[in-house]
């Protein structure tokens, strides 16, 4: 309370600019220096649906904090740590408790849990549409539970988000995989009125270089989801990619690869190394974590790439041949992950008609209504529409595609009602 008094209150507050969602800070901030919990917590409902995550994962920094003017002269206000602190609050006690509007708008299904997906159940919830998720992984939370690792977003923490949508009346299904046990053809059959497509890019990309394909040459979103799946107690030690004593390499300097560098750290490798093909200045990891990286031993190669892999039994890498600044090297190491980008998965574009897509496999949107796919009734936001972006960015994406499907549904309803009204006339 004693920090969310130093807020200015501003008649123009830049926070909230610099804000992806719009989150209304300087009017929750007062609530939370008046003591009034509850009401803070209702106002930061109305713009996110995941504030426990925005307020562990978000780059503060670079958002809210970044522009808020108490930064100018000294310490920007600490908005990340206030609304860490409310929504735990609200989790703890249970603070807030919403009364919920009849599910009488409309059935939408949500294909991917991740935070474009959780995004647009809320909001759809919270507006009376009965909406259902299907999630193709055992768990719910996509690359929020199996791409961010427990250190930096605790898994209890995404678990409660994620009730906390389903309290809304939201049904998940786990482990049914669209494209595969079901068709957006079918799901159209069974009766919804819209499909929002949130599944993210699953496909990552690898580089092109000799031995690249060897068993210990992996990527490391895969390896951060297998290490959740064996903490949740799915799969057993063994059977992830980096196992004690190995020497990592990561390749790539994205969050993707300080999270894939800390979390091999944990596992037990002796030593990791990340390589990046250009300078630090023009890394996409953000400094925060980068430091965090170093400070648990991480090592960095800057201006580095991959020429080739060496392995005389087709299996394990004997060693690296590497170029740093254009000099030839060779490398020992025994795992290398890439992070270095992913493209969406074409399961659910390939098994349906009238979706098309751009050479990468980017699902195309409409401007108007916004995120509708070339496909009637069909929506999609976040990392599959468009190129990689942050959780916050997600949902932004995701909230404006979800007032897109309100008016469609509205719409489609009004005109089934004239049909019926059509319909009656003539018989009667
Ligand atoms: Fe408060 Fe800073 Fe936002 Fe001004 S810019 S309202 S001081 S958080």
């Amino acid at each position: 309370m004693l920090e969310s008094k130093r807020c200015l209150n501003c008649k123009a507050p830049q926070c909230v600019k610099g804000c992806p969602v719009g989150n209304e800070i300087p009017r929750w901030v007062h609530a939370l220096s008046m003591g009034n919990f509850g009401e803070a917590m209702q106002i930061i409902n109305l713009h996110s649906n995941l504030p426990a995550v925005c307020s562990r994962v978000c780059a503060h920094e670079r958002q809210c904090e970044g522009h808020c003017v108490l930064g100018k002269k000294g310490e920007p206000l600490k908005i990340g740590a206030l609304e860490r602190f409310i929504s735990q609050f609200d989790a703890d006690i249970n603070l807030t408790k919403e009364t919920l509007p009849l599910k009488d708008k409309g059935r939408v299904a949500v294909i991917g849990s991740g935070p474009a997906g959780l995004t647009v159940a809320g909001v759809l919830a919270r507006r009376g549409y009965d909406v259902e998720i299907f999630e193709r992984e055992p768990q719910p939370g996509g690359m929020l539970m199996f791409g961010i690792p427990e250190y930096r977003l605790p898994k209890e923490v995404v678990q409660n988000e994620i009730e906390k949508i389903a309290h809304l009346g939201v049904k998940i299904h786990c482990e049914v995989t669209i494209g595969r046990d079901m068709t957006i053809d079918d799901m159209f059959e069974d009766g919804y009125d819209a499909i929002f497509i949130g599944t993210g890019t699953a496909r990552p990309r690898r580089l092109d270089f000799p031995g690249n394909n060897l068993p210990t040459v992996g990527q490391a979103i895969f390896f951060l989801s297998r290490f959740q799946l064996y903490l949740s107690g799915y799969i057993i030690r063994d059977e992830m990619i980096v196992k004690e004593g190995n020497r990592v390499v990561i390749v790539g300097c994205g969050n993707t690869a300080m999270d894939a560098a800390r979390t091999a750290l944990r596992v037990g490798a002796s030593k990791v190394t990340v390589m990046y093909r250009n300078s630090i200045e023009k890394m996409s990891a953000l400094m925060a974590e980068y430091n965090d990286a170093v400070a648990e031993g991480v090592e960095f190669m800057w201006n580095t790439s991959i020429a080739a892999v060496n392995s005389s039994n087709g299996r394990t890498i004997d060693s690296i041949d590497i170029d740093v600044d254009g000099n030839p090297e060779q490398f020992e190491a025994d795992v290398i992950l890439f992070a270095v980008g992913s493209v969406p998965a074409s399961r659910i574009v390939s098994t349906t008609e009238g979706i098309d897509t751009d050479e990468k496999g980017y699902i195309l949107i409409r401007e108007n209504p916004y995120g509708m796919t070339t496909r009637k009734g069909v929506f999609a936001a976040g990392d599959v529409a468009k190129q990689p972006g942050t959780v916050v960015h997600a949902m932004r994406d995701a909230q404006m595609v979800a007032d897109s499907i309100c008016q469609y549904v509205d719409a489609v309803n009004l005109l089934r009602q004239i049909d019926r009204h059509d319909s009656n006339l003539k018989t009667t």
